[in-house]
């Protein structure tokens, strides 16, 4: 596709997007499907077919031969097999075909992705079907043009075996109840969407460099690695100006995205030096859910191209930044009206004040499962890490929506808003602006940021489709209580306000506005009986408390054992991890780092030796000295690393899930540490020329 164009000429081109339907369906085939998209009216298979046929068209004239399945499996990242549209017609003669039926669903023998015991390998089969409400798109690269159909992915049995049925479940849970309650404001609106924009961040690095350390290949961050003479202490990276390279592939990512039909549209440095952010217009929720899965994708590998590599993990270098996700999240109704957007005279908007209490209802009840749904393994090395939110849940409203409730508990009624103040800058020629009512909360893992709620917790790999589909679905069970408690109320307003009153005097606990990063607040979180789930395998649990099991089974979006199977599998991804970050490490100190230590000390033997005779008593002294903290660390290093194999040889003899992904957090964890350290401490001694893999300065300031 040619992008010499004007954006608005080619923004979308390879999607089948609404103008495409509506240019390429017969009149009543385009109805049926918007029904279908819009209302979640079943498609017939007669329009199916015609569906099929005007997308197979669109995407071969656009040079696509194949076309695949896109989805969602529970390991986080995206999956897919790929068929041509070739058959064979009447008289062997080759045509090009794709019905209504291969379009609808798909039958992946898929047995060896994760399913957390929900299906033995003997039941193998696993169906995706067609998700109508994000659309198809073409992906174009080297090997080709491949039309991708976006698709939900369940068993024989029905149950979820991916990320987006459950998210497609709780986008329905949240629209039933939150239309309960506009009713009750006499509002009868078609739908309520979820949206959702999530700012992604990530680390460029040179390519060859990349390449170099298995590391990085192998488990995505650095497991070895001392400190650079610099970090990132001058903050002079932070919105610095972009490097030509990252700027060329950030011209080129947003080229492809643009394609694709994805706001791409702030991109800034992030604090650690080589890190960056990249931030979408919000969409429907599993539209950016998909998007943003896109967004990974297309930087692997368009980094590539460009002859650097894109590190999407949590915390890819020790001591400085890590990367994080933030998904900003809201409510929003078919005809536009934003339910969290306080208005003007917030103090007058019950409607906003109850969706309000609802959301913070819904986090204290639920602060656990949340903490949960933004956790992976890599993420334990940033939550908690005075760079990114605590793992303890609690939420920021603002000093204005903090007073006004203030004001309703004290005397029933609110009868003003705090004002926005002008800004004084204190030079003559520049206009006063005025500021937000509150400042920002930079350090909250929850924060409203005047007509969203901000979640900031997510690790930077992992797909945002579990936390919104838990924000959906305890804020939905939330209003369902408050529907059911305001339903038939006769003085309606003076029952709002008290079920408001209600709501913040039971659970004002999870409110904060304070410093989430000082250890203060660990202490007064413990005092106010916050939970503090302290590493991701502590969280887990969370997925199968009776509260969580009750609420999404009443919600409809996950029943008890879907829910116990993903926390086999949280278990399960959590050992598998760190096996493969400690059996990594293994490898490269037994044949990279002590191999290279060791030549080390055999050139400081071998010039002692050489030279003795020429040395006096203290410099012979210090050349001893130098090939004894040489060996010293050598010797840590060996006997660590034999501890750490003795460790992961045992995790991997041990019987069920929770209790290996425990020995791996406890004994593996601590075994890599320190095995860590010696090789650190080497790094530092041993002749650069020697170091057998590129180092932290080398990689996050030379690109
Ligand atoms: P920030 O407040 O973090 O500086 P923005 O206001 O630009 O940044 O928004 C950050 C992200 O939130 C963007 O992806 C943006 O599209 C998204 N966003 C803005 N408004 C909403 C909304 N009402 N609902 C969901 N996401 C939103
Ligand atoms: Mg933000």
């Amino acid at each position: 596709m040619d992008c010499d164009m004007d954006l608005t000429q080619y923004f979308g081109c390879n999607t089948f997007n609404d103008a495409v339907m509506r240019e390429r369906l017969p009149l009543p085939a385009y109805q049926a499907l918007k029904n279908s998209i819009e209302n979640g009216d079943e498609l017939s298979g007669e329009v199916a077919d015609v569906v099929a046929n005007a997308m197979k068209q669109w995407a071969m004239e656009r040079g696509a031969t194949h076309f695949t399945h896109w989805f969602q499996p529970m390991t986080g990242v995206t999956a897919e097999k790929h068929d041509s549209f070739l058959a064979v017609g009447d008289n062997g003669r080759v045509i090009m075909e794709f019905s209504g039926k291969e379009l609808i669903k798909g039958e992946p023998d898929a047995s060896s992705f994760p399913s957390g015991g929900l299906r033995a390998t003997f039941e193998a089969r696993g169906y995706t079907a067609w998700d109508c409400t994000s659309p198809a798109f073409l992906r174009e690269d080297s090997s080709g043009v491949t039309l991708c159909i976006p698709t939900a992915f369940c068993s024989y049995t029905g149950e979820a075996l991916d990320k987006k049925t459950p998210l497609l479940r709780s986008m329905e849970a949240i629209n039933r109840e939150a239309q309960r309650v506009l009713k009750l404001f006499g509002k009868n609106v078609k739908h309520v969407d979820v949206c959702v924009g999530s700012e992604q961040e990530y680390f460029l690095i040179d390519r060859e460099k990349y390449l170099k350390r298995d590391d990085l290949i192998f488990s995505g961050r650095t497991l070895f690695g001392a400190k650079p003479p610099k970090g990132q202490e001058m903050d002079d990276h932070y919105f610095g100006t972009i490097k030509e390279r990252v700027s060329s592939f950030m011209h080129e990512l947003n080229e492809e995205l643009w394609k694709l039909g994805i706001y791409a549209k702030t991109q800034h440095n992030e604090a650690a030096p080589a890190q960056h952010e990249l931030a979408p217009i919000y969409s429907t929720v599993n539209i950016e859910t998909d998007h943003n899965q896109l967004v990974m994708e297309c930087m692997k590998k368009i980094a590539a191209r460009h002859g650097l590599a894109c590190l999407l993990h949590e915390k890819p270098f020790a001591g400085v930044n890590g990367s994080g996700k933030h998904n900003n999240w809201s409510l929003v109704t078919n005809e536009g009206e934003n339910l969290m957007k306080p208005g003007k005279k917030p103090h007058e908007n019950l409607q906003f004040l109850l969706f309000l209490a609802a959301v913070i209802k819904a986090c204290d009840e639920h602060a656990e499962l949340i903490r949960m749904s933004a956790s992976c393994p890599g993420n334990d090395y940033r939550l908690g890490g005075a760079e990114a939110p605590p793992a303890i849940f609690s939420v920021f409203i603002g000093e204005q929506l903090e007073d006004i409730f203030a004001q309703l508990l004290a005397n029933g009624k609110a009868t003003s808003s705090k004002e926005r103040e002008l800004l004084k800058i204190g030079v003559s020629s520049i206009p006063y602006i005025k500021k937000d009512v509150s400042d920002r909360n930079r350090t909250s893992p929850f924060a409203f940021t005047g007509n969203k709620f901000e979640l900031r917790m997510v690790g930077s790999s992992m797909s945002i489709a579990d936390a919104n589909t838990v924000l959906n679905s305890i804020v939905a069970d939330s209003l369902r209580e408050i529907a059911n408690e305001l339903e038939g109320s006769v003085d309606f307003n003076d029952k709002v306000v008290k079920v408001i009153c209600k709501i913040i005097n039971d659970h004002k606990r999870v409110i904060f506005d304070g410093n989430g990063y000082s250890k203060e607040w660990v202490e007064e979180a413990a005092r106010r009986g916050l939970p503090n789930k302290e590493s991701y395998v502590d969280a887990i649990e969370a997925l199968t408390y009776d509260k969580t099991v009750s609420m999404f089974e009443r919600q409809g979006v996950f029943t008890r054992p879907e829910l116990e199977a993903r926390s086999e599998i949280a278990y399960e991804i959590y050992s598998k991890t760190v096996n493969i970050e400690a059996r990594t490490m293994i490898e490269m100190a037994s044949r990279k780092f002590i191999p290279a230590a060791v030549k080390h000390a055999k050139i400081l033997a071998d010039t002692i030796n050489s030279v003795s005779s020429a040395l006096d008593e203290s410099e012979a002294d210090n050349m001893r000295e130098m090939l004894g903290e040489a060996l010293e660390h050598i010797g840590e290093a060996r006997r660590a690393l034999k501890t750490l194999d003795d460790n992961v040889n045992t995790a991997s003899r041990l019987d069920g899930e929770e209790k290996r992904a425990r020995y791996f957090r406890d004994y593996v964890v601590k075994a890599m540490k320190n095995l860590r350290e010696p090789v650190d401490q080497l790094e530092t001694l041993v002749d650069a020329e020697l170091w057998p893999v590129p180092t932290y300065g080398e990689m996050i300031f030379e690109i």
